[in-house]
């Protein structure tokens, strides 16, 4: 009888990681092994993880920079088919505040779980991207083979840096594949609303600052720029829901376990195509939620991009993927989780 195989995911407990996580458990046979730190989420996602699926996982504390305690936390470990890589730092403003703490997170953890992936010969391997490795790019919407602009902040240069780690590496090692994805600006929550974006501390990303707003947790909020060359003057973004994210990490994952993948490595912008402006993502909350959200214009803020959004062709021929959400479910989805949260506190 064939032994069954696991997977390992880092940064699990995190908001892609543990509906990635939900998605594996409910669409393969696969064990998962989890790995966080718990730096910037809440060992509590475990749990509700093994709720909503009804499967138990394995979870390990391990920070991806501690290459000893990741070696021997790991050591009796084998049968993996493939490491599904998330743990990492995301926020732009925190890396425009503290570089060094992102180059040291980011790559540091990179090298030493591909050096995991080298002594335990897994050879499947999917890399968390971003959109802002693009930089500032005239030509919308972007594709895979859009020339890479300058990196606005140190986040972006980490993702910048990392995709080239990723792709010297498979050349090294024969059989490796490896399979970088580039989501543009995920958001929303699981639908059991059980799950979905929590952040340690303050949230600098656009929508979990809505819901708090718009609960009374932050008493007003801004928009960072109107002034820019858009249709409304603020930034344009490609949001997109996180279980459609989530899915495309399924697909990846089978696609190179199943040996699809026609080259070692391959890269997918992960976006609807669709480019949202901030105020219309507030207009949209606002009518889903039936709220009026206090917010004002602000300043411009530092190492932000003023629009991108995603070609998403290759990805759907590619994956057989293609997302489902529309920018109302997707602010529907995360003032649920907003709302359950609260329940929470308040019980
Ligand atoms: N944004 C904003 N107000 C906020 C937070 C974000 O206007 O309180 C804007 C931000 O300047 C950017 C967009 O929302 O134009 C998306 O920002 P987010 O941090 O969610 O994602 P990013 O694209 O920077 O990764």
């Amino acid at each position: 009888m064939k032994k069954r195989e696991s997977i390992i995911v880092t940064g699990g407990a995190g908001y892609i990681g543990s509906h990635t996580i939900i998605e594996l458990l409910q669409q393969t046979n696969y064990d998962i092994i989890s790995i966080d730190n718990y730096s910037n989420s809440h060992e509590s996602a475990n749990a509700n993880i093994e709720k909503i699926t009804g499967k138990k996982i394995n979870f390990f504390n391990v920070d991806l920079c501690d290459k000893d305690s990741l070696n021997t936390q790991l050591k009796d470990v084998k049968d993996v088919a493939g490491v599904i890589h998330f743990a990492a730092f995301k926020s732009v403003p925190e890396s425009v505040a503290d570089p060094l703490l992102y180059y040291h997170n980011n790559i540091e953890s990179l090298v030493n779980i591909l050096d995991l992936c080298k002594q335990k010969n897994i050879t499947n391997f999917i890399f968390s991207s971003s959109c802002s490795v693009y930089g500032n790019i005239n030509d919308l919407p972007v594709t895979e083979d859009s020339v890479l602009g300058k990196a606005e902040s140190p986040y972006a240069y980490t993702k910048q840096v990392g995709e080239q780690m990723v792709s010297a590496f498979t050349k090294t090692i024969k059989g490796f594949n490896a399979v970088t994805l580039r989501y543009f600006n995920p958001v929303g929550a699981h639908i059991s609303a059980q799950i979905g974006e929590l952040p340690i501390g303050p949230p600098t990303s656009l929508v979990p600052i809505i819901t708090r707003t718009a609960i009374g947790i932050i008493p007003k909020m801004s928009v960072h720029g109107n002034d820019y060359s858009t249709r409304d003057g603020s930034c344009v973004r490609d949001y997109i829901h996180v279980s459609d994210i989530a899915d495309a990490h399924i697909k990846a994952l089978q696609y190179v376990v199943e040996g699809k993948n026609k080259n070692p490595l391959f890269l997918f912008n992960l976006g609807t195509g669709k480019g949202v402006t901030v105020l219309e993502a507030i207009n949209s909350f606002e009518k889903v939620s039936g709220l009026k959200l206090n917010y004002e214009i602000g300043p411009r803020r530092g190492g932000d991009v003023e629009a991108i959004y995603a070609n998403n062709s290759l990805a759907k021929q590619e994956l057989n993927w293609e997302p489902k959400y529309t920018i109302d479910e997707m602010m529907l989805s995360a003032w649920k989780w907003q709302e359950y949260l609260s329940k929470l506190t308040t019980n």
